[in-house]
């Protein structure tokens, strides 16, 4: 998919803020939405996303709703950090196929990196233990 074009209000984060499919959730208010990736790259990884912004990418989000994507990611970056006690936090944000987004509506990714474990492969590999992903996200909220 190209960097133009229309928001697809079926997408799978659509959804997921529609209450259509589930998601293991974190943190949540009237404008944002921290919830585990279900393929996660590393043991913590995570995703935050605009509740309201219909946008696929930087290109298409207003700045002061960018600003709120940011000051949540700033937030549960910080509770990642705090609970899980990672050696390093990657942030990504990816726009566009050609640049590796899978998922059209905007989103940071918040991945913890451990000394000596590898990263797996960017939205595909193994589904992760719904319960692990449970536990991990009721760690990273109680450190919020
Ligand atoms: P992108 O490739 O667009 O930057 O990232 C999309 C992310 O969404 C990937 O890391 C992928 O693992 C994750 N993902 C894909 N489908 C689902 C889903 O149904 N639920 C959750 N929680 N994450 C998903």
């Amino acid at each position: 998919m190209s960097l133009t074009g229309t928001y697809d209000e079926a997408n799978i984060f659509a959804k997921i803020i529609r209450g259509e499919i589930p998601a293991v959730k974190i943190y949540e208010d009237a404008e944002v939405l921290a919830f585990m990736d279900v393929f996660p790259q590393s043991p913590g990884h995570c995703l935050v996303i605009s509740k309201t912004a219909k946008a696929r990418n930087l290109f298409d989000i207003a700045p002061q709703d960018l600003t709120t994507v940011m000051l949540a990611v700033h937030k549960v970056a910080g509770a990642v950090n705090d609970s899980l006690k990672p050696d390093g936090v990657v942030i990504t944000q990816f726009n566009g196929a050609p640049a590796g987004q899978t998922v059209f509506h905007l989103h940071v990714h918040i991945i913890p990196r451990y000394e000596g474990v590898g990263l797996k492969g960017h939205g595909h590999g193994q589904m992760a233990d719904m319960d692990d992903l449970k536990a991990t996200a009721s760690k990273i909220a109680a450190a919020l």
